[in-house]
């Protein structure tokens, strides 16, 4: 599903955030990225959707060889890679609904469709009955569990998570994890950057630990294993 191979990312004002990367995750694997911060989390997963272009090496995602691929292709890459903050990142003037439909406008789906479709990742969210609602009306956990819902409308084979409870206290992340292992249990594949110990060592999957650029643990079912 996802391969990297020999990646590296140089920034232009000399920071080597990711250094002679190699990974292969398969599809249907949930991994969390862990690593003190500065590591290269972000680098290494925006690489993933093309808003970091890596300096050098090889990116393949699902059909997409990210290296090669022309900048009229990222949008189709977009469809298949959804993406979900820290921040949330909803459009403050828009409902929940529009929130959700707008983001398979772009991508040319029908209304009717667009309709179906909004009102069943809602459900999968708990939050149908909120679907008039501003952003502003929601609370931080809501509005997470509506931007995973408009990240998945389009049915991407990968979900990328950045620190997506790090606004969020604990029981609040746990509902969001619970959502998210309810999409890992549909097929698709999650990578999930993230500093909270709790839900690593709580909830196992797959664990890569990166620091300085480089994957320095790669473990099944691992731990998060460090101090903090
Ligand atoms: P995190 O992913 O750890 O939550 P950020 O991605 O916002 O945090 O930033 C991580 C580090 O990258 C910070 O030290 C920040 O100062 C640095 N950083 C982010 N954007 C830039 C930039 N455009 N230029 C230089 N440093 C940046
Ligand atoms: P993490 O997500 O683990 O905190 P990042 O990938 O955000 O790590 O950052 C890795 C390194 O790259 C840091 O030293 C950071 O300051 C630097 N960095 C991140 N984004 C940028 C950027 N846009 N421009 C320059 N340097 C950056």
């Amino acid at each position: 599903m996802i391969e990297m191979l020999n990646v590296s990312k140089k920034y232009n004002n000399g920071i080597t955030a990711v250094n002679n990367l190699s990974v292969k995750i398969e599809q249907g694997e949930f991994v969390y990225i862990v690593g003190p911060s500065g590591a290269g989390k972000s680098t290494f997963v925006k690489m993933m959707y093309r808003e970091v272009k890596p300096s050098s090496g090889t990116v393949q995602v699902g059909k997409y060889n990210l290296t090669t691929m022309k900048e009229k292709e990222i949008p189709l890459l977009r469809r298949f890679v959804g993406v979900v903050f820290q921040d949330f990142k909803l459009l403050p003037k828009l409902t929940v609904y529009e929130n959700i439909a707008y983001a398979m406008e772009v991508v040319e789906k029908s209304p009717k469709v667009i309709q179906k479709r909004v009102l069943e990742v809602l459900d999968l969210v708990g939050l149908k009955h909120k679907v008039r609602m501003f952003p502003n009306e929601l609370s931080g956990g809501e509005q997470q569990r509506i931007a995973i819902a408009r990240a998945i409308a389009n049915m991407p084979g990968v979900l990328i998570a950045d620190e997506p409870t790090g606004n969020l206290d604990p029981d609040t992340s746990m509902e969001i994890m619970r959502i998210l292992e309810e999409i890992n249990n549909q097929g698709t594949t999650i990578l999930m950057a993230t500093h909270n110990s709790q839900i690593v060592n709580d909830i196992k999957h797959r664990v890569l630990a990166i620091e300085n650029g480089r994957i320095v643990r790669d473990q099944q079912e691992g731990e998060y294993g460090y101090e903090i």
